[in-house]
């Protein structure tokens, strides 16, 4: 009953994919982060595009527009795009760090609004009341409007709606409300055309959001399967496979450099017994125990892991045979300190060997801390060997 219990509490805090809701969180803000990059990413250019189009419309309906209200649009759409200008200047030089959504979101969303806003009314209060050629023309330029925001803004989409709800809905409504059934009509057109908008920038959107997801959760997975290959469960070191692999890369670094190498094997003494006497759980604990001291003692140069049952092995860059040994006989104290109740005076045995008086390669060198080891087996363990 306890553990059922036990189980429903667990099930609580994981979703069904067994993923922890700290997990979720974190996948949910590096999504978040994406679409706020793919936002930037895809809409620089928009800004020079509004501010184009609202000159190209001034300009084909240069004799039909009142010149003063036309300027005056185009000067508060040249602030307001100069204000966006200088966000994503602000953007580009900002480290990437601090490129987050909390930061820019907000600012993004003011900018926003207000361009496409200053757009949209400026556009209705340009368009004459009393000439259905230049309405048409704004309603197409309106139009064209939106299609381009929903390429831009599709990472976002209530940012692709306001945009273009800002852009399209004061000349429309304005139509909407006219007496000629041309002029409602083609407002009624335009609600119709922005409905299928709100829909495809749904679907886009959320196709977005789902590439973002699916990309993080297989990057989160094929990090997680990773340190799991290179892993030993029991004590957190690397296991026997990963040990190799970077010690390879050691001992083709120290070749390179002309350094010598040292290896140091370790096993444990009369382990058996350990688990006879006490249950294998205690020696899983005193293993344990074993990678908190290996993992403690060594420099972020040397390489150390598992490398199966109760033997573990470390690479030492750079180190003289002198320092090797030292090395080895304070890490034999270490583990005869180990407070491990109930198994009391743990012992160790290790062998040692290097490069710098035999030209080996990796496996030689190896072999040869292994023999060494078998020396201290053989002299009474609870010692430190060097390879003859
Ligand atoms: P020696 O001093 O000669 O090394 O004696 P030993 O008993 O340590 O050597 P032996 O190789 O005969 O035994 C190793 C033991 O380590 C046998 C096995 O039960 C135990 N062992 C191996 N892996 C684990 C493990 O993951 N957990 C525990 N608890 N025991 C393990
Ligand atoms: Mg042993
Ligand atoms: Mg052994």
């Amino acid at each position: 009953m306890a553990s059922l219990l036990r189980q429903s509490n667990r099930a609580g805090f994981m979703n069904g994919l067994g993923r922890s809701q700290d997990e979720d969180c974190f996948i949910e803000e590096q999504v978040r982060t994406d679409r706020l990059h793919q936002l930037f990413r895809q809409s620089f250019a928009a800004i020079f595009g509004s501010y184009f189009a609202a000159v190209m419309l001034c300009w084909v309906c240069w004799d039909r527009f009142d010149h003063q209200v036309m300027m005056v649009w185009l000067l508060v759409l040249a602030a307001s795009s100069l204000l966006r200008v200088k966000m994503f200047m602000d953007w580009f030089r900002c480290p990437g760090s601090e490129r987050t959504p909390d930061r820019w979101e907000r600012r993004y969303w003011i900018t926003l609004c207000l361009s496409a806003g200053v757009w949209g009314v400026g556009a209705f209060a340009v368009m004459p009341t009393d000439d259905r050629l230049s309405q048409t023309l704004v309603i197409l330029f309106t139009v064209g409007m939106s299609v381009s925001a929903v390429s831009c803004y599709s990472a976002y989409r209530y940012m692709t709606m306001a945009s273009v709800g800002l852009v399209l809905l004061p000349s429309t409504l304005w139509l909407l409300f006219q007496p000629s059934p041309m002029q409602v009509g083609m407002a009624l057109a335009v609600l119709v055309f922005s409905s299928f908008v709100v829909s495809a920038t749904r679907k886009m959107s959320d196709a977005l959001e789902k590439a973002f997801r699916l990309t993080r959760e297989m990057e989160r997975a094929h990090t997680i399967s990773t340190h799991a290959a290179q892993t030993d469960e029991l004590t957190g070191l690397m296991n026997r496979r990963a040990f190799f692999e970077h010690a390879q890369q050691l001992y083709a670094q120290c070749r390179y450099h002309q350094q010598p190498l040292c290896a140091l094997m370790l096993d444990m003494d009369h382990f058996k017994q350990i688990n006879d006497t006490y249950g294998h759980q205690a020696g899983d604990q005193v293993l344990r125990q074993i990678g908190g001291v290996i993992s403690a003692s060594f420099r972020q140069a040397d390489v150390y892991g598992r490398l199966g049952g109760e033997e573990f092995a470390v690479l030492l860059p750079n180190t003289s045979l002198e320092t090797a040994l030292d090395i080895a006989e304070q890490l034999i104290k270490a583990i005869a300190g180990l407070a491990s109740d109930p198994v009391q005076g743990l012992t160790a045995s290790l062998g040692v060997a290097s490069t710098h008086n035999q030209d080996q390669d990796l496996h030689g060198l190896m072999n040869t801390a292994d023999k060494a080891l078998y020396r201290a087996k053989a002299l009474g363990r609870n010692q430190v060997a060097v390879a003859e």
